[in-house]
This record gives structure tokens, C-alpha cells and sequence, in this order.
């Protein structure tokens, strides 16, 4: 999934306006990534029923020019908070705490609304934990929406693990109480839908989900760090695994060690890339990548990065490189610092032009560039299974745990970086 790790390269590169001037856009829709399907009738999953829809793009987000038509508040406004759960006293709860974006008019908040029942096909999840992303900042922002979704309360959230809660007609393979994550993507109709992007997500106390999409967690496993592998975890291991199909040996260069390039590091050491050069502006982040398995780290204020790695890969350059900031001068960067026949990987998002020069880099050196996004269905079952035996460990990046009341602090600490968060989560 789309994710900018690095608020530092992100503001420079987009002159992001932070929430500052957080509004709404209704504009012309580039598509960034995915491929577009010709004609008419893909169909948007809802917990509340199919609609009708006459998006012809199969998949990917819309990205546009953000044009705020009104001043909103520094962070997003919590409008009205509810009494805690604990204050409340109804024999049978009703409704329940989400934390809803009205898609047309860039309005934020956390809303009591009713508990969703499941249509047939579909799960109840109690949701235990949910994680904050770049991609939720770029909706609040109004600069991403979902292809099936445009308009509208939506609740965000899309890295979501909880409890089995509630079961639709029809579904027999699951049981109440069940430990899961909800992987990324419902497929349906030839489409793909993101939940808490195309349909509701997992900032609210309850989520409702097809039952497709739920992934068992191993008992070992904490709800929190089960919660970000759908996205900011599986997202890097299928870059990697599947899209650049990196081999033992290969030499890396990974731009951005955010809250996906950090565990982009991880995976790259797991399947034996080396050497693994990390790029990023932050020393923090460049002393985690250190920590967590890079063989070099590079400033990028400080030093000419393809210069840099060139030097540190006898000239050649890397067999692969990988963006996961999304800016259009660091894709061109990916470029120089490849090596003849190498694979730029980009996954941040970028809905800025450029300029390649094909026949200098891309004909002479058969150098490839490919795009990728999200992440195909065994990654997240593979990644539970790796974690589960202990193979792999994201434990460390949780940085910080935040009731749905206080959604605004957390999605505050991850805009302006408080204490260098790598994952934030949201506990209901
Ligand atoms: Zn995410």
C-alpha cells in the first residue's frame, strides 16, 4: 500500500501543507498506480450492501491536487466525544466509537454510531488494535481517496487485528474469539477494495469485513504487532519477494527508513541482500536501519547518494533499488544509482511528473523499473507463519499505543514525528 515513511522527504517534496489547510478535493483523478479497466460496472463492497458503481479503474487511489475550499483547524477536529465506554450502562451495547472522515467535505471526527451487523459472506471483528498510517494522513489531508470510494463518512484505519466478534450467513470457518488480522484487499468483481480506503476500516471499536480476509495470528503474537503486518509490513515483503524478486547477494539501496523502509531493512537482511544501503535524511532513522541490519546508511543532505553508493558497489551501482518515499527526484536517483540490468522498485507514491531519459538509462543499461502496491494474498498468512516461529520480528516498532478517543494526538505524533515513531496504534 501506498505509504510515505518519511515526513522530512514528504513535506519537501510535496510542499505538503500538513493539517494545517486540511480540506477537501473533488478534482480531476490521476491514477497513480494499478491499471485501469475499460467499461463500466465494477461494483463497491459495502458492509451495508453492494452499490452500484461506474469506476472504471480496477484498483489504486486517486490522487489530485488538494484544493481546500475552506480553512480547517491545525489537526483534524474531534468534534464531539462521547462518554467512555465505562460510563455508559446499557444492558446491550448498541453502538460503539469510529473514527470517521466525511470524504466530501474533509471533516474528522470520533462518532458514536451503530454496531454493524455482518451481511452474509462477511465478519465481526472486535477490533484490539488498528495502525495509524502516512496513507490515513494523506486522506485526512484530502491529497488520496479510494478508487470505489469518494463521498461519503468513512472510517479509516486499514491495518487492523482483533477478535472474532460476530459471524454473517454463511460462514462456518470461523469461531467467536478467534485471533486475526485482516489482510489488505477484498477482491470482488474483478476488483480490488481496500478496507478502511474503499469501505470501512478499523479506527472504531468494531469492524465488519469479508470473512476472505481474515488471517489467524499465532497465540504468541501481540494484537498490536499482528496489526500492522497487513500493510506496513506485508507491503515490503511482496516489493521485495515479488515485485524485484531480490536473491541472495543482491546488492540494495533503500530510500526512505520510515515506518515501511525501517521493515523493508528487516525483510532485505532475512533474504540476504548485500550489501543493504539505507537512505535517509533523519539520523534516527538512519541509526535504527544501522540497528536493524543496514550495511551503510547515507545522508542525502549531507552526501551525493548515488554517488555514494556507487562507490560502495565498486562503481557499479545496485542491483536493485527502492523507493519508498515518492518523490519524482529520488525515482530518478533509483535510476542513476542501479546498475546495469538492476530493478528500481517504486512503492511510494508519487502524483508528480518527471522527466526520464529512457534511451541514456533505461535502453542502454536494460535497466527496469517496476511498480508495485500492497501485496498478493500468502503474504500475510507467510508473514503470521515467519513470525509466529520467531524467524522475524517487528516487535520494536510499535512506538506508541492511543485510545480512539485520542486518534487526533496520534495522527499529530505521526505527522510531525513525535519521539521518531516507526508504527502508531490505535487500541479501542
Ligand atoms: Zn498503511
Amino acid at each position: 500500500m501506498v505509504d510515505f515513511p518519511n515526513s522530512a522527504l514528504l513535506q519537501s517534496s510535496q510542499q505538503s501543507p500538513g493539517l494545517l489547510s486540511l480540506g477537501h478535493q473533488r478534482t480531476s483523478r490521476d491514477l497513480l498506480v494499478g491499471h485501469v479497466r475499460r467499461g463500466s460496472g465494477v461494483r463497491q463492497a459495502s458492509h451495508g450492501g453492494d452499490q452500484a458503481h461506474d469506476n472504471t479503474v480496477e484498483f489504486g487511489f486517486a490522487f489530485g491536487a488538494s484544493t481546500p475550499t475552506a480553512e480547517l483547524p491545525l489537526t483534524p477536529s474531534v468534534e464531539r466525544l462521547p462518554p467512555s465506554r465505562s460510563s455508559r450502562n446499557t444492558a446491550k451495547e448498541t453502538e460503539m466509537l469510529a473514527a470517521q472522515l466525511d470524504l466530501g467535505t474533509g471533516v474528522f471526527g470520533v462518532n458514536e454510531v451503530p454496531i454493524p451487523d455482518p451481511q452474509p459472506g462477511w465478519v465481526r471483528v472486535k477490533v484490539r488494535a488498528c495502525g495509524v498510517c502516512l496513507t490515513d494522513l494523506h486522506m485526512l489531508k484530502g491529497e488520496l481517496r479510494g478508487i470505489h470510494r469518494q463521498d461519503g463518512l468513512l472510517t479509516l484505519g486499514h491495518e487492523i487485528a482483533g477478535e472474532v466478534d460476530l459471524l454473517g450467513e454463511g460462514v462456518d470457518t470461523w469461531r467467536q474469539g478467534d485471533r486475526v488480522a485482516i489482510a489488505l484487499l477484498h477482491y470482488k468483481d474483478g476488483g480490488e477494495f481496500t478496507v478502511g480506503v474503499d469501505f470501512d476500516g478499523g479506527w472504531a471499536e468494531y469492524v465488519v469485513v469479508p470473512a476472505s480476509t481474515l488471517v489467524a495470528i499465532p497465540d504468541s503474537l501481540p494484537f498490536d504487532v499482528a496489526a500492522i503486518v497487513p500493510d506496513a509490513v506485508s507491503t515490503p515483503w511482496a516489493a521485495i519477494t515479488e515485485t524485484a524478486a531480490v536473491r541472495p547477494g543482491e546488492s540494495v539501496a533503500v530510500w526512505g527508513v520510515g515506518g515501511v523502509g525501517t521493515h523493508a531493512v528487516q525483510i532485505l537482511r532475512f533474504v540476504g541482500a548485500a550489501p543493504i544501503i539505507a537512505v535517509d535524511p533523519l539520523p534516527e532513522a538512519r541509526d535504527r536501519a544501522l540497528r536493524l541490519g543496514a550495511d551503510f546508511v547515507i545522508d542525502p543532505c549531507a552526501e551525493d547518494a548515488v554517488e555514494k553508493i556507487k562507490s560502495l558497489t565498486g562503481g557499479t551501482g545496485v542491483n536493485v533499488a527502492f523507493d519508498f518515499v515518492g518523490t519524482s527526484s529520488i525515482e530518478l536517483q533509483l535510476l542513476a544509482a542501479s546498475a546495469p540490468f538492476g530493478r528500481t522498485i517504486w512503492v511510494g507514491a508519487n502524483s508528480k511528473p518527471f522527466t526520464l531519459d529512457v534511451p541514456g538509462i533505461l535502453l542502454f543499461f536494460r535497466q527496469q523499473i517496476r511498480g508495485h502496491y500492497a501485496s498478493g494474498p500468502a503474504a500475510v498468512p507467510d508473514l503470521l507463519r515467519l513470525l509466529g516461529l520467531g524467524r522475524l520480528d517487528f516487535s520494536t516498532s510499535i512506538s506508541g499505543r492511543f485510545p480512539l478517543s485520542e486518534i487526533s494526538t496520534a495522527i499529530e505524533h505521526l505527522e510531525y514525528k513525535v519521539d521518531n515513531p516507526v508504527r502508531l496504534v490505535v487500541v479501542p
